[in-house]
């Protein structure tokens, strides 16, 4: 488990909410060099869609390999965020199984819809850039329910949580996004 000291020490913006319950499903222990490896890939795939730019990965905890990948596609359909089309390749690609040793990592904090269906797959991890704050200051509107909240209001829930990873990166992405 990441300690929350040492983020804190490591760099001051990252949120780490994890902890709350020490039963969490053991994860391999991962660097912040692989969160940000992996946290790059989301951005590449945010840029697909340069008006809400919401892109996810979804990674092999151990491995760190790429299992599936995601964007913002809400015009198509309106639960098609990032963090859901990323869940639907997942499934389509390495079937209903294996969450519990896979991290999801996202542009933009998971909105309550989205959290809801990781926190019911029961996905290992789940990690962030910008906040919910921090997409909305960009003109961006979001249910005001932290990921965190959805998390803590799910008892049987205990998967890690990270936020603020690259958020500098994707704040200004989102605030440089393309309008309409
Ligand atoms: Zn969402």
């Amino acid at each position: 488990m990441i300690s929350k000291r040492r983020l804190i020490v490591g760099a001051g913006a990252l949120i780490c909410v994890a902890g709350a319950r020490p039963a969490r499903a053991a994860l391999p222990p991962i660097s912040m060099a692989r969160h940000e490896q992996a946290m790059r890939q989301a951005i590449e795939e945010a840029r697909r869609n340069p008006v809400y730019p919401f892109g996810a990965v979804i990674v092999r905890a151990d491995t760190g390999e790429v299992m599936a990948r995601g964007v913002n596609n809400s015009r198509e359909n309106p639960i098609l965020h990032g963090e859901i089309a990323c869940m639907n390749d997942y499934v389509r690609l390495n079937g209903n199984k294996g969450w519990g040793q896979a991290v999801l990592y996202t542009t933009g904090e998971p909105c309550s819809m989205c959290m809801s269906a990781l926190v019911w797959a029961g996905i290992g991890g789940v990690v962030f850039a910008s906040s919910i704050d921090g997409i909305r200051r960009a003109g961006i509107e979001q249910i005001d329910i932290t990921a965190r909240a959805v998390a803590a209001a799910s008892p049987f829930y205990s998967g890690l949580l990270l936020g603020g990873v690259l958020a500098a990166e994707t704040d200004r992405m989102f605030m440089d996004r393309r309008k309409g």
